[in-house]
């Protein structure tokens, strides 16, 4: 069965690094077709509107996104592009891996783990935000829900289960914020009974923050809400050294997008300097979605090989002196070393 995805390529260095991931993936032989539809900067310069009705109907028919990064028009009054394929495709689980790759500088080896973030509720919402007429007094409300709670706290689950993780660390304020979060605590805890073979941990989140810090190595999965997430997942980048090798996905009901975290870096783009590989993780990401887990894992492994042994062909960020180009040759180069 062949599956097509729609590509969207995006702005600033999102044509290179996507050109780059899909020789890769195409060199793996995944079997998959590409339905390339335009969004972002681009989008409007060729249609007039940053997400064209056809974009949004292309993921929706073929439900999985590669997706380049995405710049929103300035001034054009619209919610940020990504928000806006969040509410579309109620994409309610932001997942971002953090593993370490050789030749990055970064405090720690060895570091895997995974957050998983609620990406619909929480602290981001727009409605139950105020500001006092005086200007002196701001409110902004906190909403968590038992499903929205339950389908994050699964979604976690179900990923340790697949991916043969042994814990899951539920992070939360239960002890402050006793409503909302302790909502989020109560869920988890009945969530993780369904799970007798995955051990299961809570931690408030400060300590988890100073836990990440100073022992990373003892999480594997961590679920937790909006805000936290946020936080929490730029913390892991760090401990790997930043964005450069840093994948996202959201998942939803209807749709799935496979992302690099980072942005459209209009300050290198056209010049061939761009990493390929926080794209290249989240396809391999993707890969395993798909359940093509052995291609994944390929990708992964071949990654950390160019890192190792061709330092000349991989980007300057990574302390190479090779371009976008040379990065993504190498690793189609290696693809099938044993
Ligand atoms: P945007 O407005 O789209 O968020 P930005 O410049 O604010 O773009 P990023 O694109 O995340 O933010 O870039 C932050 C810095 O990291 C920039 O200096 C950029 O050149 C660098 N950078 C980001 N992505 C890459 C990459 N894939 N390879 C090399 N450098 C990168
Ligand atoms: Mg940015």
């Amino acid at each position: 069965m062949s599956q097509t995805i729609a590509v969207l390529k995006g702005d600033g260095i999102g044509p290179e690094i996507m050109e780059a991931t899909l020789s890769v993936l195409d060199a793996l032989d995944c079997g998959l077709q590409y339905e390339f539809v335009d969004a972002g900067l681009t989008a409007q310069e060729k249609h007039g509107q940053p997400m064209p009705a056809d974009t949004i109907a292309a993921i929706r028919k073929h439900r999985i996104a590669l997706k380049g990064p995405l710049t929103t028009p300035i001034g054009s009054g619209i919610a940020s592009l990504n928000v806006q394929l969040r509410r579309e495709f109620d994409l309610y689980a932001n997942v971002r891996p953090a593993i370490s790759f050789p030749g990055t500088r970064s405090r720690y080896d060895n570091i895997d783990l995974i957050t998983v973030r609620e990406n619909t509720e929480g602290a981001y919402l727009s409605e139950g935000q105020s500001l006092s007429e005086d200007g002196e007094t701001a409110v902004s409300s906190i909403r968590v829900t038992r499903q929205g709670s339950a389908r994050i706290v699964r979604h976690a689950f179900e990923l340790a289960h697949q991916r043969n993780r042994k814990k899951v660390t539920a992070v939360h304020k239960a002890n402050i914020i006793k409503t909302s979060s302790g909502l989020f605590l109560d869920v988890a805890r009945e969530v993780a009974k369904e799970y007798p073979d995955i051990e299961f941990q809570e931690m408030i989140v400060d300590n988890a923050c100073m836990q990440l810090v100073m022992n990373p190595h003892q999480f594997d999965v961590i679920v937790t809400t909006n805000l936290f997430g946020d936080i929490l997942s730029d913390l892991c980048a760090g401990l790997i050294g930043g964005l450069g090798l840093a994948p996202g996905a959201n998942i939803g009901t209807e749709a799935a997008i496979f992302e690099a975290v980072h942005g459209s870096a209009p300050d290198i783009a056209g010049q061939k300097l761009a990493n390929p590989c926080a794209l290249l993780l989240a396809a391999a990401d993707m890969l395993d979605h798909l359940g093509m887990v052995e291609k994944g894992t390929r990708i992964r492994r071949t990654i950390r090989t160019v890192l190792e042994t061709a330092r000349d062909r991989v980007t300057p960020d990574m302390g190479g002196t090779g371009t976008t180009d040379t990065f993504a040759e190498a690793l189609v180069t290696h693809l099938h070393d044993r």
